[in-house]
């Protein structure tokens, strides 16, 4: 006979149901660099860089420089304490969430479709490819074409992003941070989002449908990301680049592979460090376009947007209805003053 604690109501039915999908669905939602591997690999990187430099190397809130102990040097109250890293937590929670609504409507969507019209322009223009057999050596090249072109879209995006006035006002979300965490690179306005999305979706579209067109047979996009090398170098450095902790390569390499300590220069409001190093891997676009800032060691990188604009974007909700404001005040300009307005990059 069935007795009262075995007796269960739909919900408990329903959870039991689908709560394990929904378990697996979020845990594959987790994106690789907030992964328990790549949070121990960071971690383990900054113990050494806390026996090399004998406890020196990581910044304080204020973005400067100072010895401290073990515990403090990995976990600084400061920064994990502070509203801003509050902040993140619930913006990350809102780019995760929306994360694969855009991927469906935008990867998915458009992906297929500048795939679809760059084989028809290559096929139209040369005829059918030359179907080569990809071996070890094709995949490689392959890979590192989907790695740089993928880094040159987003470099064009995030430039675009600093310099034109209405897509600042939804970027300066991520520069209003004021201390940097691992949750930082997620920090992101609801409608960054789709912006992200779309320039993937070309930046990977683009150089898949050349190498389809190139190889004989199916081509799995996939297997190519896969690559070790690179697949580390994108989780790793996505995390430590908003750590707080100076990880440096040699000055040579840095003028080709954007080290994480790079970005704490991206996120300053120095004016010297306005509107610098916008790729995500490599230090190529930056250079070519004169907004490459290799630091010196230990330079002082104060966190977040001018301290006059920083006041209305401290909070969740100051940063949600930023764009808006923005607009708003923008619209306004121009109906009254008949100007363009003015306000992109952090020195606005
Ligand atoms: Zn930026
Ligand atoms: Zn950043």
């Amino acid at each position: 006979m069935e007795s009262a604690t075995d007796k269960v109501g739909p919900f408990t039915e329903l959870a039991q149901q689908y709560g394990p999908a929904v378990l697996d669905t979020l845990s594959a939602n987790v994106p690789r660099d907030l992964r328990w591997n790549y949070l121990l690999l960071m971690l383990a990187l900054a113990l050494m860089i806390f026996l090399l430099r004998k406890g020196r190397g990581a910044k304080g809130a204020d973005g400067r420089e100072r010895p401290c102990g073990l515990a403090e040097y990995l976990l600084p109250r400061d920064i994990y304490m502070h509203v801003s890293a509050r902040v993140d937590v619930w913006l990350c929670v809102f780019e995760r969430a929306l994360k694969p609504v855009w991927a469906l409507l935008l990867l998915g969507s458009l992906g297929p479709y500048v795939e679809r019209s760059v084989i028809g322009a290559m096929t139209a223009g040369f005829g059918a490819g030359p179907a080569i057999e990809p071996n070890l050596a094709w995949f490689f090249l392959f890979s590192a074409v989907l790695l740089l072109s993928y880094d040159f879209t987003f470099f064009v995006l995030h430039y675009a992003e600093h310099k034109i006035p209405a897509l600042w006002a939804i970027h300066k979300v991520h520069h209003s941070a004021e201390v940097l965490t691992p949750l930082t690179r997620y920090r992101e306005h609801v409608l960054e989002g789709p912006l992200y999305s779309a320039t993937a979706a070309i930046g990977y579209a683009v150089p898949t449908a050349i190498f389809a067109w190139l190889f004989a047979g199916s081509l799995k996009a996939v297997t190519a990301l896969d690559v070790g090398i690179f697949t580390l170098l994108f989780g790793f450095n996505g995390a430590f680049r908003h750590y707080h902790v100076q990880f440096r390569y040699p000055r040579w390499l840095e003028k080709w592979l954007q080290s994480p300590a790079m970005h704490h220069t991206h996120h300053s409001y120095l004016p010297q460090h306005w509107d610098t190093n916008m790729a995500v891997l490599t230090s190529i676009w930056d250079r070519m376009f004169g907004t490459l800032y290799i630091p010196e060691p230990d330079e002082y990188t104060p966190w977040g947007l001018r301290p006059d604009q920083q006041v209305d974007c401290r909070s969740f909700r100051q940063n949600l209805a930023a764009p808006f404001r923005d607009w708003h005040r923008m619209i306004r300009e121009i109906m009254t003053a008949g100007t363009r307005p003015t306000g992109a990059g952090p020195s606005a």
